[in-house]
């Protein structure tokens, strides 16, 4: 499990030049050029330059060829590099994101698919480029009652503050999530309340992409809304968003707990089961997200849900929990299918389903809103006998309550 990151290891300001004053830097040292990572990166095979190369380069001095290949753009920030290296280096949360940034800065051609994504976020707070005005229109269509904290009577704090994040407030398939989402909570009773049009993207992506100033940006907009409302606790149902709370915004100053859905709501199971009373009959296959796998260390809260969901039957994958292969969106991913693609690289989205096909599933759970939409548009590329269809755990649990 990846702990959030200890500011006496490396602190917030840290840059490929003072990286080996660091102890987290120093642990570079260490590495053993075992190829580790190398062997289990999914995109290893197609770098230049893998993790160990880069620790080697960096050793020798020679770190602009590095910065001056396209090897990171290959890196889809899965983690599996780190979760294996038997030196406990932190390559995808400190080494790779300072390397990546200053790729950035030195190719001259980014992605046009990436650098557009990256320009919306900047500018409107959401990688789709939407108007930030439409965050919160979704909620009118949940049928139940979705509070803004700003409109909250009551003075005491809101347990739940509910961090809603960009896929699940814009896209028309991410919608169903947060109205799935919003059910459970109307149906447990949680006091909770979202921030509406004061939201912005957390900005996992931006730090493990290519732009701390951008990540810096956002998290400073998030932190000031924050401290603007009193709550109990940060619930998001994205598994970046909580990837960035637990591990980066601690940096920064945040404070409050932060829980997944899959954690609140299997925290809350012996009040949930008894609601989930329409069976499914359905064979599930569960895909671990990278940032609540390898990154979170949260497998069974995900496998404990779709199990109490009456006719439910789990069959696994062969690649599950810490060996889960990603859906390749993480890092920057998401916008970078064109360029992989021009690159002749297999789409990992495509590796990953023919996996849960091989399951003989019916629905293909994910607990990432990035999933739904890179699992749906990869099943209708690979072929498959039987129909397969892709649900967030939330969806399944909404569908099951009476
Ligand atoms: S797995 Fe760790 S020790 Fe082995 S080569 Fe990679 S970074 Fe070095
Ligand atoms: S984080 Fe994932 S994609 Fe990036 S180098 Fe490591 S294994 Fe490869």
């Amino acid at each position: 499990m990846v702990a959030q990151l200890d500011p006496t290891v490396v602190d917030r300001n840290t840059t490929l030049d003072t990286l080996l004053q660091t102890p987290a830097g120093r642990r570079l040292m260490t590495c053993i050029q075992c190829g580790t990572c190398a062997a289990t990166c999914p995109y290893g095979e197609g770098m230049d330059f893998s993790p160990r190369l880069v620790i080697n380069m960096l050793r020798r001095g020679f770190l602009d060829e590095v910065i001056q290949s396209e090897s990171l753009l290959r890196c889809v920030a899965c983690y599996a590099c780190m979760a294996k290296c038997p030196r406990g280096i932190r390559l995808t949360d400190v080494l790779l994101p300072l390397v990546k940034e200053q790729t950035l800065v030195q190719q001259s051609e980014i992605p046009a698919e990436l650098q557009k994504s990256l320009q919306n976020l900047l500018r409107y707070g959401n990688p789709m480029g939407e108007s930030p005005r439409k965050r919160a229109n979704w909620a009118t269509t949940a049928g139940v009652q979705v509070p803004l904290l700003a409109q909250r009577q009551s003075n005491g704090p809101v347990e739940v503050l509910w961090f809603v994040e960009c896929y699940t407030s814009f896209y028309a398939r991410g919608q169903d999530n947060s109205r799935a989402t919003a059910k459970l909570f109307d149906a447990l009773g949680v006091d909770f309340a979202i921030l509406g049009n004061e939201e912005k993207c957390a900005g996992d992506c931006g730090q493990l992409t290519w732009e701390s100033g951008l990540f810096e940006t956002l998290t400073a907009h998030n932190l000031e809304v924050f401290n603007k409302y009193r709550f109990n606790r940060i619930v998001t149902g994205d598994a970046h968003a909580f990837n960035a709370f637990r591990i980066r915004y601690p940096m920064y100053g945040l404070q409050a707990p932060v829980e997944h859905t899959t954690g609140f709501f299997a925290r809350h199971l012996p009040q949930l089961r008894p609601l989930l009373t329409q069976r499914l009959d359905r064979r599930v296959t569960y895909h671990d997200p990278c940032c609540l796998g390898r990154a979170g260390g949260s497998y069974d809260e995900a496998r404990a849900l779709l199990e109490a969901i009456p006719g439910v039957k789990l069959v696994e994958m062969v690649h599950h929990r810490a060996n889960a292969i990603c859906c390749g969106g993480g890092g920057g991913g998401m916008w970078l299918d064109t360029y992989y693609k021009q690159k002749g690289l297999e789409r990992l989205s495509e590796r990953r389903v023919k996996e849960a096909i091989a399951t003989g599933a019916d629905v293909l759970a994910v607990a990432c809103p990035y999933e739904v939409s890179r699992f749906e548009d990869a099943l209708k590329v690979v072929p498959h006998d039987r129909p397969m269809v892709v649900r967030d755990v939330v969806e399944l649990l909404a569908e099951s309550l009476a």
